[in-house]
């Protein structure tokens, strides 16, 4: 049976060390990090994370603002809000919570983000930094992946790990993450052949589909870690993309959905948030 990887605890002890650093930086410089969240709809479930990132930057001692629009918002409001945000010296980070409402464009918009308060990574340039190997604000949830993965003291480096998905906010950068741990890399997509064979000759198993349960047992090697990133609604229950009850048999370490990767996207956020909020005052990252 395998090791369940605490991602809530792993995220609390995180989240203790970012508190006592932000007040360590407000003595020394009387300053204190700021996030902007701009969030458009009333999308429940976005509502319910941007509630939980606002309260997590509470108890972090940040300064936050919280921007909500309604659903029938216009492109160029939105703009307007983040150009104001940009040239906001209080804050640090800016994130424009998605899936933005139809007909938005998040591509149209998300660019306007001064890259350097761009504290979720998705911009060209994050991501450029972490194609060149040399990353600054490092995407969330793969961060955060690599921190559990630490966590639970499993080497990365020389083994074989398979990304499932290769979105630009989970699946790419996973695997540019990955690859600097020294792993050899494969991703896989919905067009993969003989997907189950190429998961089953993986060390490390991260998946981020966006479908219930669609990681089996039968597709797992014995001992491997892995790592469910999956969100999928069940019956109003939050489920992986892990068959987490069967795979726990097989894997030597495995996180839960929920507890697992969800509370160290945002406390990853925070982390980013710091850090855009240090270099900016000239401490040391
Ligand atoms: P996404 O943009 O929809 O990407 C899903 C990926 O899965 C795509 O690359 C897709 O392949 C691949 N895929 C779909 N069906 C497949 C199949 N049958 N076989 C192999 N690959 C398949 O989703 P995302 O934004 O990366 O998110 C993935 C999951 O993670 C979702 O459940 C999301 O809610 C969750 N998530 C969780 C967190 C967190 O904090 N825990 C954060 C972000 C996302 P193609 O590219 O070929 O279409």
């Amino acid at each position: 049976m395998a090791y369940i990887i605490d991602g809530k605890a792993l995220s609390q002890k995180i989240r203790l060390d970012i508190k006592k650093e932000t007040e360590q930086l407000k003595n020394q410089y009387g300053k204190i990090p700021g996030l902007a969240v701009i969030i458009a709809g009333e999308d429940p479930a976005s509502k319910v994370y941007v509630k939980n990132k606002i309260l997590a930057c509470q108890e972090a001692g940040f300064f936050s603002v919280h921007r909500q629009f309604g659903a029938d918002v216009d492109a160029e409001t939105l703009i307007r809000t983040i150009i104001e945000l940009n040239a906001d010296d209080n804050i640090d980070g800016i994130l424009v919570q998605l899936p933005l409402p139809k007909p938005l464009d998040g591509d149209a918009i998300l660019p306007f983000i001064d890259v350097r308060k761009d504290v979720d990574g998705l911009s060209a340039f994050q991501q450029g930094l972490l194609l060149q190997g040399t990353p600054d604000l490092i995407s969330c949830t793969p961060n955060g992946v690599i921190e559990l993965i630490k966590s639970a003291g499993k080497e990365m480096s020389g083994k074989n790990a398979v990304v499932i998905g290769r979105s630009n906010m989970v699946g790419k950068p996973m695997a540019m993450l990955l690859l600097r741990e020294n792993a050899t890399v494969t991703v896989c997509h919905s067009k993969t052949e003989n997907l189950k064979e190429t998961v089953k000759n993986a060390d490390i198993v991260v998946a981020a589909i966006g479908k219930a349960k669609f990681v089996t047992a039968d597709m797992i090697k014995d001992g491997a870690v892995v790592i469910d990133v999956g969100m999928n609604s069940v019956d109003g229950k939050l489920c992986g993309d892990v068959d987490f009850e069967n795979v726990k048999e097989k894997a030597s370490a495995i996180t839960p959905v929920p507890g697992g990767v969800g509370p160290m996207t945002i406390t990853m956020l925070l982390k980013n948030t710091l850090q855009s909020f240090k270099r900016k005052v000239g401490a040391s990252l």
